[in-house]
């Protein structure tokens, strides 16, 4: 199976792990049982320990845990250098971060600030670009780059608002990447998660409603996890998903396609 795969001591980054409840710890978790060599990276130094006591108490080697602050072009492009220098050729990235100020996810839509839309794209879009860009230069091999993305990018959910403009600009943003980096045999997708409960998720109102009415209706009756989104993920880098690029896969127990 592994060899199906062709993962085995391919430099991964995954970006945007909190804690355990985390999806890019679900990920962290299948491309590790695989072989992969898992770079991390976090936001603040606060993240950081949280981040090394999770690697630690699950007996993880990582290649290299490093800051990066996707707001900050620089912070970026740091990280980049240094995985660059540690590991030489990237092999994938997994962009599994987002954020909104909490105002804007309370009230009417009709109240989002001009500071709030344009802080959520920021962090939890353009960020894929600025990622994706300083990444390529290390990318020489081909690769695949996986955004994280919600059902809030399609239908309106409306719990998630601003949040739901920045899912659709990074679905957007998706595409448009993947036909630019395909040249370079570098695969760009998302994956649209149903919803977890992560801290991401404490944002966002009625968040238990909305996980009722995905176990009520979806044709699977069940929620998914961090699990079944890693294993997908997992997936998407490997080579069993070459031929795929600029799709959205939806790991939500077939939600969305209910009326
Ligand atoms: P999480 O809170 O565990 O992870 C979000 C991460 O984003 C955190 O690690 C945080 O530090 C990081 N982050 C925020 N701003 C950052 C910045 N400026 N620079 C670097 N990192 C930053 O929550 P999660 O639910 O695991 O979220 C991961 C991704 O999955 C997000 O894109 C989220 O929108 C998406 N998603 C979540 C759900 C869900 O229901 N939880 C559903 C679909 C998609």
């Amino acid at each position: 199976m592994t060899d199906l795969l062709q993962l085995k001591d391919k430099t991964i980054v995954i970006m945007g792990i909190a804690n355990e409840r985390s999806i890019g710890w679900g990920v962290a978790q299948s491309l590790y049982k695989v072989g992969a060599k898992l770079v991390f990276t976090y936001r603040q130094e606060r993240s950081q320990k949280k981040l090394l006591k999770l690697l630690e108490k699950n007996e993880f080697e990582a290649e290299l845990v490093v800051e990066c602050d996707v707001n900050n072009d620089e912070s970026i492009s740091n990280a980049f250098k240094q995985i660059g220098e540690k590991v030489g050729t990237i092999h994938g990235v997994v962009h599994s971060i987002a954020f909104a100020h909490a105002a804007d996810l309370k009230g009417d839509f009709i109240n989002t600030s001009r500071e709030g839309y344009a802080f959520a794209q920021d962090t939890s879009a353009y960020s894929l670009i600025a990622v994706a860009r300083e990444a390529k230069p290390y990318m020489t091999e081909g690769g695949s780059i996986i955004g994280m993305s919600y059902l809030g990018a399609q239908r309106v959910i409306p719990e998630y608002k601003v949040m739901g403009i920045a899912k659709s600009a990074l679905e957007t943003t998706v595409k448009y990447l993947a036909s630019d980096l395909g040249p370079d045999n570098i695969r760009v997708n998302a994956i649209s998660a149903g919803p977890i409960r992560t801290l991401a998720a404490k944002g966002i109102p009625s968040f238990n409603d909305i996980l009722n009415e995905v176990k009520e209706t979806a044709p699977l009756r069940r929620n998914v996890t961090q699990e079944d989104v890693g294993d997908m993920t997992l997936a998407m880098m490997s080579h069993l998903s070459r031929g795929v690029t600029g799709e959205i896969i939806y790991v939500d127990s077939g939600y969305n396609i209910m009326a």
